[in-house]
């Protein structure tokens, strides 16, 4: 009994002394991992000592990666701390000037570091010129503060630049042959950060990303700041009361829907020129009846919190257009509503060359469905000839006289209506005429309804 007693007592020995085997092992495996990784780090912060003076800012920058909620300063300084700790335990080649305010108990050390003190100047950082300095970053922000003040651009977001020089650009590149990018943040990237915070704090607004209303440009070369005033769009719905009147600016045209709103718009906003992106456009002889979607961009506005009520009252003074549902957007709905496809309702009045009756336009609720449409022959010397297919949902008319008659045709957005009167000499396919059997003309043409999601 004894003697298995011991037996057991034995194994369960061996047990354990295995499972500590195991155990260190596995340390051992985990150490190797450590040391080696380790390894690394330390020398990439030897690699950045040894080239020279680096600040805290450009040392902590290099290892942006690791820790959040911590800023390049902070973590420079960590790694100097740390490596100064190394340095006293075992002194290496590093450029000492890093660890003036240290005191070191390794003689060597000390002594080395006594005699800079008494010899150098004030360190200057190899990466940014000491572009972080707090001095120079007081001197920064009081630029971009006069020149805001001077500049009278009215903005509530903002978003910092830098063009940097090309010794920063190449100096920061140097240093990333020597110790690799996996860990770090672009010189820019954190210049714009620091400003960006300076002036957050300064003017009470915050950065904007995004959307921002200026752009806020760092001239590192010149030692200049400039603003970028980005476009301001604004979103709203107009009607084109009177025919002979084009949708946008153009040579051929003396007036447009663009220009009217345009005349009152840079007056408010002081911009220099606007840009018109419309929910599709009605021909110039015709009327928009419907509420058209637009998005009017002007270009530097210096004043863009203007107020929206005023403008659409002192546009719809001109009689010739009206505008509604004004409101501030972005380009990205600009570029969305032009892409926007919308069935429209037209009111068309039609004269035929020969007498016409009421069962003759009867025939004309065949139209309904598919036509056949080549590009209209008035607009082939500015677009190319093609074939499209567009469909015609509903068609209603009413006689007017011997020879005329009104339409009321709801199509797909992109249908040449005045073709699908007249035929375009057979290029549009069935038409009008075709069905009545002789030559139609428009006379009117109306935009009545524009189908809008909303
Ligand atoms: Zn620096």
């Amino acid at each position: 009994m004894k003697e298995k007693e011991r037996k057991n007592r034995k194994d369960e020995i061996l047990e354990n002394f295995n499972k500590i085997e195991e155990i260190n092992e596995y340390n051992k495996k985990d150490f190797v991992e450590f040391e080696s990784q380790t390894n690394i780090l330390i020398q990439k912060i030897y690699e950045i000592f040894k080239r020279g003076y680096i600040c805290d800012n450009c040392l902590g920058r290099q290892f942006a990666q690791l820790l959040s909620n911590m800023d390049n300063r902070k973590r420079g300084k960590t790694l100097r701390n740390f490596f100064a700790f190394i340095l006293d335990f075992c002194p290496l080649n590093v450029e000492l000037n890093n660890f003036l305010t240290f005191v070191f108990r390794n003689e060597k050390i000390k002594s080395k570091i006594e005699s800079i003190k008494q010899n150098s100047g004030k360190n200057i950082c190899y990466v940014c010129n000491n572009f972080f300095t707090d001095e120079n970053l007081k001197k920064w922000k009081e630029l971009i503060l006069r020149k805001i003040k001077s500049s009278k651009i009215e903005f509530r977001s903002y978003v910092v630049g830098t063009k940097l020089t090309e010794d920063l650009a190449k100096k920061e590149e140097e240093l990333w042959e020597a110790i690799g990018i996996d860990l770090c943040e672009p010189i820019k990237t954190e210049i714009n950060r620091t400003i960006g915070k300076e002036i957050e704090k300064e003017l009470k607004i915050k950065a904007n990303l995004q959307y921002p209303d200026v752009l806020i440009l760092l001239d590192l070369e010149n030692e200049e700041v400039s603003i970028r005033i980005n476009p301001l769009f604004i979103y709203g719905e107009y009607q084109k009361l009177v025919r002979g009147i084009a949708q946008t600016k153009s040579r051929r045209y003396e007036n447009s829907v663009e220009e009217i709103i345009a005349k009152e718009l840079l007056k408010m906003t002081k911009g220099i020129k606007t840009k018109f992106h419309g929910a599709g456009r009605e021909d110039v002889d015709a009327r928009c009846l419907g509420w058209r979607p637009f998005v009017i961009e002007v270009i530097q506005p210096k004043k863009r919190y203007i107020n929206l009520k005023k403008l659409e009252n002192e546009v719809n003074k001109s009689k010739k257009i009206r505008i509604r549902k004004l409101r501030f957007t972005n380009v990205k709905e600009a570029r969305e509503l032009k892409e926007e496809r919308h069935d429209k309702e037209y009111r068309v009045i039609v004269i035929c060359d020969k007498e016409i009756n009421k069962n003759d336009l009867k025939e004309l609720k065949s139209i309904e469905g598919i036509i056949s449409q080549r590009t209209p022959l008035r607009v082939l010397k500015r677009r190319g000839d093609k074939l499209r297919k567009r469909v015609v949902k509903s068609v209603k008319a009413k006689l007017l006289s011997k020879n005329s008659f009104e339409l009321i045709v709801r199509c797909e957005a992109g249908l040449y209506v005045k073709e699908l009167v007249s035929g375009d000499n057979g290029r549009t396919r069935p038409s009008v005429s075709e069905i009545l059997n002789c030559d139609c003309e428009t006379k009117e043409l109306d935009v009545i309804k524009i189908y809008t999601k909303n």
